[in-house]
Parts: C-alpha cells; sequence; structure tokens
C-alpha cells in the first residue's frame, strides 16, 4: 500500500509527524506538502506562476517534497505524477484544532482530502484533533495519530464510496478515554467574526477580520455532536454541493416573471 500524506500547516508540523509515523504502519508513505502554513487557504488551484518542489527532511530524518503550492496543489501534483507509483490513500493532517461544520471548504486540511477526489479519484481522508486554542505548550498528536491510523486501516480494506472522502475529528483526549466512533453529518460552526479597522502609519485604513474564536453547536448526530462527547467524528462528505430539498420548490418558480 502506498499512502501520500500531506497537511496544511507546512511540511515542519509535528502533526505531519505524527500522522506519516502512524501510515508507515500501514505501507510506504510519500509526503508532498506545504513548505509554510496554508491554514484557512480553502480549495486552491494555482494556475498563474509555476509550482517549485524541494526535498527536505523532517524531524525523523525522513525525506519529504514541499512545494510553494497550497495543500490542494500538493496533492495535484504527487497524483500527476510527481509521485511515480500510484497512490492507494491520501491522508491530509493532522489539524491541531477541528474541522467541522462550515469549517470544511476553508479547510487546507479538508480541501487537501477534496482534491484527492477530484485529481486522481482516490480514498481520502483528512484528521483534525480538537486541540485547545493555547497553542503555548507542544500538543500531544498521539491519540489523533492512533485513531487517523485505524481509519486508513478501514479504508484500504473496503475502499469508499466513489466521489467521497472523510472528514475525521478526533477528540483531544487520551487514547482510553475516547468513547468509540460515530459516523456523523456535518454540524453547524458559529462564527464570532469582526471587523477591526485600524490606521497604518501613513494614515490609510486596513482592516483584520478578527473576534472570537468560532464556537460550534453540539447537535446529536452531527460532527461537533460527537466530539465534544468524547467520540471520534467520522463524516462522509462529497463535493456535491447541490441542496436538493431545494431543487423542487426552485423548479417550480416563473423565473421569466
Ligand atoms: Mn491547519
Amino acid at each position: 500500500m502506498r499512502i501520500l500524506v500531506t497537511n496544511d500547516d507546512g511540511v515542519f508540523a509535528p502533526g505531519l509527524l505524527a500522522l506519516a509515523k502512524a501510515m508507515r504502519e500501514l505501507g510506504e508513505v510519500s509526503i508532498v506538502a506545504p513548505e509554510q502554513n496554508w491554514s484557512a487557504s480553502g480549495h486552491v488551484k494555482t494556475m498563474h506562476r509555476p509550482l517549485r518542489v524541494k526535498e527536505v527532511l523532517i524531524q525523523d530524518g525522513s525525506k519529504a517534497l514541499a512545494s510553494d503550492g497550497a495543500p490542494s496543489d500538493c496533492v495535484a501534483l504527487a497524483l500527476l505524477g510527481l509521485v511515480e507509483q500510484p497512490i492507494d490513500l491520501v491522508v491530509s493532517g493532522i489539524n491541531p484544532n477541528a474541522n467541522i461544520g462550515h469549517d470544511v471548504t476553508y479547510s487546507g486540511t479538508v480541501t487537501a482530502a477534496m482534491e484527492a477526489v477530484i485529481t486522481g479519484n482516490v480514498p481520502a481522508m483528512a484528521v483534525s484533533m480538537d486541540g485547545p486554542d493555547n497553542h503555548g505548550e507542544p500538543l500531544d498528536f498521539s491519540s489523533a495519530a492512533r485513531i487517523a491510523k485505524q481509519v486508513a486501516k478501514s479504508i484500504l480494506l473496503r475502499g469508499l464510496p466513489k466521489g467521497v472522502f472523510l472528514n475525521v475529528n478526533v477528540p483531544y483526549l487520551p487514547l482510553d478515554q475516547i468513547k468509540g466512533y460515530r459516523v456523523t453529518r456535518q454540524g453547524l460552526r458559529v462564527y464570532r467574526d469582526s471587523l477591526d479597522k485600524r490606521t497604518d502609519p501613513r494614515g490609510r485604513p486596513y482592516y483584520w477580520i478578527g473576534g472570537e474564536a468560532p464556537t460550534a453547536i453540539p447537535e446529536e448526530g452531527t460532527d461537533y455532536g460527537a466530539v465534544s462527547n468524547g467520540y471520534v467524528s467520522i463524516t462522509p462528505l462529497q463535493l456535491d454541493l447541490t441542496a436538493w430539498n431545494a431543487l423542487s420548490e426552485l423548479q417550480e418558480w416563473r423565473w421569466d416573471e
């Protein structure tokens, strides 16, 4: 089995190291990841400049390819031939913060997995952990890495339905305190963004989209409902964003009145 590991926090992030180590227990790992942090970069296809790739060594001494492209570019590069051997599974993460609800379209972690479906129709998963907001201390990725290995094993065994990839979120708990697995639907984030207008030294305005960290609704059956109750959340996602329950109503509108 050949597994491609990527992330959105950059090739030297500790979450990628933990994920690559766990995946090496399942097969041969190739790492193609961005050279810098692309968190909340969304789904990117770089078209108007060339992409550069260089070989680097990550903390455990293993080789990785670092690109100046986005996470989704890294997956496209790998699947289109930068990694010569066929890839059986694309794994993105481990992101230090959960990717739930509307996060999935902002998330570089999740959109990297999306790209695997588009470019290669290769099974893919994004792995995030619901880590603490305070990043002062080194985070412990060991539980999320164990869980990632288990989920990857299941995907390699069974495959995924065509066009479907998994968004996995793991509670930030010791492994023996994680209660189990829940297959969930996408829940609801509550963003608390606010516009902060400031003035630069030359008197011109500039803006920060700031505000407090987002919260989420811990509704039963959802991604955040599971994670906030101590369960691993596995949400099957697809790229078809059609609002199916609005389709028939809108088809009855007279669009030319
Ligand atoms: Mn990130």
